[in-house]
C-alpha cells in the first residue's frame, strides 16, 4: 500500500534526494569510494559543503554580511550555543514565548545571561502568535521561533525593530521567501525540511559576533568555525551531503517562490478540509495557522482513537499530535505531494460521513 508520510521530523525527503545519497554511500560521484569513507578536508568533500553554503545563500538572497556554517547537533544544541555566542554575564535576551521550542530555548538561555520574555502566548494554549508587543532597548537580541511545529502556528510578519533578530527556523526553513536580510543570526536543524538528522544550517551576520567576554569553547564559536570555513572538525559528512542534495532539489523545482505556492495550495486544502467537517476542531487563530504543521482535533474526544485507527489502516504515517498536545497533527513539509493532503482529506470526509 502507498504510504503518506505526515511525519513531524525526521519527515518526508523527496524521492530523488534518497535515491541519490543511497548511491552516494556505495560509490560517491564514481570515485570508487562511499560518501561515508572520504576525508572531510579531501577536494570531493570540500566542494559538498562549499556547493551547500553557497546554495543557502542563493536561495536565501542573502548579503556578503553573512556567513554560512553547518554545525554538528540539533536546533536544541544552538539553545545554548547561541546565548554562548552572544550573550554576556549581566545582559538581557528577549524572548518569544510561542511554544514548547520557544521556552526551551529562552530555558537555556537564561544559563548565560537574563532572559526577558517579551511575548507569550502560553495564555491561550499557543493557539495565536503575539503582536504589537513592546521590545526593551537594552535587548541584546530577540529570539523568536518561525514555526510552532508541535502548535501549529507561524509567524507570517516579523518584528520591524533595530535590536537583532534571532530565529529558529528548523520547521520551515526553505519553504517561502523572505527578506532573510532582516535577521541577523538563523539557526534550524536539518531534519525537517532541509535533510537528515544530524547537522545545524547557522545563518550570522559577522557584525553581531565578537562582542562578548566570556570565553567560549573553540567547538562552540562561531567565529572559530567561520574561520574555518566550516570545517573546524570532521563535520557531519552524510547529513550535510544530503541537505546539499536537497538545497539543489529546492533550486530545481523553482526555489522558495515555488516552495511557497506549493506550501499554500496543501495548506489551502487541508484546513478548508477540517473547517467545513464539524467532527472537526482547530483553535489556531486563523491568521496564524502554520502552512507546515496543521494541528486540530476530533470534536468530540471519544472519536480520536477510531479515527488514528483508520489513518493507520490506509497509510497515513505520523499524523497523531505532539504527545503534551493531544490531537492530529498533519505535517506538509516541502517534500509532501499535494495528493498526500488530498489523500488525508478523503478519508476525513469519508470518516465524517460514518460517523458524522
Ligand atoms: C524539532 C525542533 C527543534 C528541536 O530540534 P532537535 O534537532 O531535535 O534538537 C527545535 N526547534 C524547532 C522549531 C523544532 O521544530
Amino acid at each position: 500500500m502507498k504510504k503518506h508520510n505526515f511525519n513531524s521530523g525526521p519527515s518526508i525527503l523527496p524521492q530523488e534526494v534518497l535515491a541519490k545519497a543511497a548511491r552516494a554511500v556505495l560509490d560517491f560521484n564514481g570515485i570508487g569510494l562511499s560518501i561515508l569513507e572520504i576525508g572531510h578536508r579531501s577536494s570531493w568533500f570540500v566542494d559538498v559543503i562549499e556547493e551547500a553554503r553557497s546554495l543557502v545563500k542563493e536561495l536565501m538572497q542573502l548579503s556578503d554580511e553573512y556567513e554560512v556554517l553547518f554545525l554538528h547537533g540539533g536546533a536544541t544544541t544552538q539553545f545554548m550555543q547561541v546565548p554562548m555566542n552572544l550573550l554576556d554575564d549581566g545582559e538581557t535576551a528577549a524572548y518569544c514565548d510561542n511554544g514548547i521550542w520557544g521556552s526551551k530555548a529562552a530555558k537555556e538561555a537564561s544559563l548565560f545571561g537574563n532572559v526577558n520574555v517579551v511575548a507569550s502566548s502560553k495564555d491561550k494554549d499557543h493557539t495565536y502568535i503575539n503582536k504589537g508587543f513592546a521590545i526593551p532597548a537594552n535587548s541584546k537580541y530577540l529570539h523568536l521561533t518561525t514555526n510552532n511545529t508541535v502548535e501549529g502556528t507561524q509567524w507570517h510578519r516579523f518584528p520591524v525593530t533595530d535590536i537583532p533578530l534571532v530565529a529558529d527556523m528548523s520547521s520551515d526553513i526553505f519553504s517561502r521567501p523572505m527578506n532573510f536580510n532582516q535577521f541577523s543570526l538563523i539557526y534550524a536543524g536539518a531534519q525537517k525540511n532541509m535533510g537528515a538528522a544530524g547537522v545545524n544550517l547557522l545563518v550570522v551576520k559577522k557584525t553581531v559576533l565578537g562582542k562578548i567576554k566570556r570565553p567560549i569553547p573553540v567547538i562552540m564559536d562561531y567565529k572559530k568555525h567561520i574561520d574555518a570555513n566550516s570545517l573546524m572538525n570532521t563535520p557531519p559528512v552524510f547529513a550535510v551531503y544530503v541537505a546539499l542534495l536537497t538545497l539543489r532539489w529546492i533550486k530545481k523545482e523553482g526555489g522558495l517562490k515555488e516552495m511557497e505556492r506549493r506550501s499554500n495550495e496543501k495548506a489551502n486544502l487541508l484546513y478548508s478540509t477540517i473547517d467545513s467537517l464539524p467532527i472537526f476542531t482547530s483553535h489556531v487563530v486563523k491568521e496564524d495557522r502554520s502552512n507546515m504543521n496543521a494541528v486540530f482535533f476530533l470534536t468530540h474526544p471519544e472519536q480520536e482513537a477510531p479515527f488514528l485507527e483508520l489513518c493507520k489502516q490506509e497509510g497515513m504515517i505520523g499524523v497523531k499530535g505532539y504527545r503534551t498536545v493531544g490531537g492530529i497533527r498533519v505535517s506538509m513539509y516541502n517534500a509532501l505531494p499535494l495528493e498526500s493532503v488530498q489523500a488525508f482529506c478523503d478519508l476525513a470526509k469519508q470518516f465524517a460521513a460514518k460517523r458524522g
